[in-house]
């Protein structure tokens, strides 16, 4: 079975899936992009990721590429096609086609792409076993990171970076020693006395939806959370870290530049989280 994309209209095979040289989301990463979990073949937290999207769009001037009803068939649709049980379902908009110019165009039409893929619940399960090791480098990127933008050229250095380093995810820090978040997560440490803390999304980072689930995991949990900044400093001394996004939900991290977290190994915090989250998060099931 061909695996098929969603663009601008039309369901093609993903082989076949084309946009113009000129879409502006080549051009000028003029887009705005949103990843949601596919889990038991459901779609989670759905709502809160097109209201993010939303959000996005209205920032960068953007019009919905169609009815917010029409582009949620439209999700399901690309993700029965190619039969995601459990998986990732990607979506795309940007400013559309266009002579370029960096002036928004008077008359494109925005342009949307839509894929999905297939991914075993067991590879993430091994990953939450193991843990995940974080390398840290400095922040490089635009005041606007709360805009979920296709412009992730810092991101992609710094995974690279990472990945070079053996670690399989980079946070970005500020001057002053601060984390604000992963290249694609958000990030957390746990105190001694069992305190969730991460950074305000009021600026700096992105508002991650899995981010904003786990808050209301952490709250049935009985967990306290401090929403505040925490160094590189108090993370390495931490009792435990982790990460947080739509793909990763809540994952271990025991070893930060190369040195571990605690015994260096997943926390069961952190565990709890990961256990406890599809229990809340919500399911648009297809
Ligand atoms: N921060 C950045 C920079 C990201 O790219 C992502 C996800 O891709 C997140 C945080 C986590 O957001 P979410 O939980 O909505 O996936």
């Amino acid at each position: 079975m061909p695996r098929i994309a969603y663009v601008n209209g039309r369901y093609v095979r993903h082989a076949d899936a084309r946009v113009h040289v000129e879409d502006r989301g080549y051009q000028f990463a003029d887009g705005v992009y949103e990843v949601c979990e596919v889990a038991g073949g459901a779609i989670i937290d759905m709502t809160r990721h097109l209201d993010r999207l939303d959000r996005s769009l209205r920032e960068l001037a953007m019009a919905w590429p169609m009815h917010r009803g029409a582009f949620e068939f439209v999700l399901g649709e690309v993700v029965r096609r190619n039969r995601v049980h459990d998986g990732l379902v990607y979506l795309q908009v940007t400013r559309g086609v266009a002579s370029r110019d960096f002036l928004f165009p008077a008359d494109a039409k925005p342009s949307m792409v839509v894929t999905a893929k297939k991914v075993a619940p067991s590879l993430g399960a091994a990953r939450a076993e193991a843990g995940i090791k974080v390398l840290t480098v400095p922040e490089t990127r635009w005041e606007r990171v709360d805009i979920k933008t296709v412009g992730l050229l810092p991101n992609v250095l710094a995974k690279q970076k990472a990945k070079e380093a053996g670690a399989q995810e980079a946070w970005f820090v500020d001057p002053d020693g601060t984390v604000k978040e992963g290249g694609s997560s958000n990030a957390w440490i746990v105190t001694a006395d069992g305190a969730l803390v991460t950074r305000p999304a009021e600026f700096g980072i992105l508002r991650g939806i899995t981010r904003t689930t786990l808050f209301e995991v952490a709250a049935k949990l009985g967990l306290r959370i401090e929403e505040r900044g925490f160094t590189v400093a108090e993370a390495r001394a931490a009792r435990e870290a982790f990460i947080s996004s739509a793909t990763t939900i809540a994952m271990p991290v025991v070893e930060i530049d190369g040195a571990p977290i605690a015994n260096g190994h997943p926390g069961s915090v952190t565990m709890s989280l990961r256990q406890a989250f599809h229990d809340l998060a919500e399911r648009k099931a297809l």
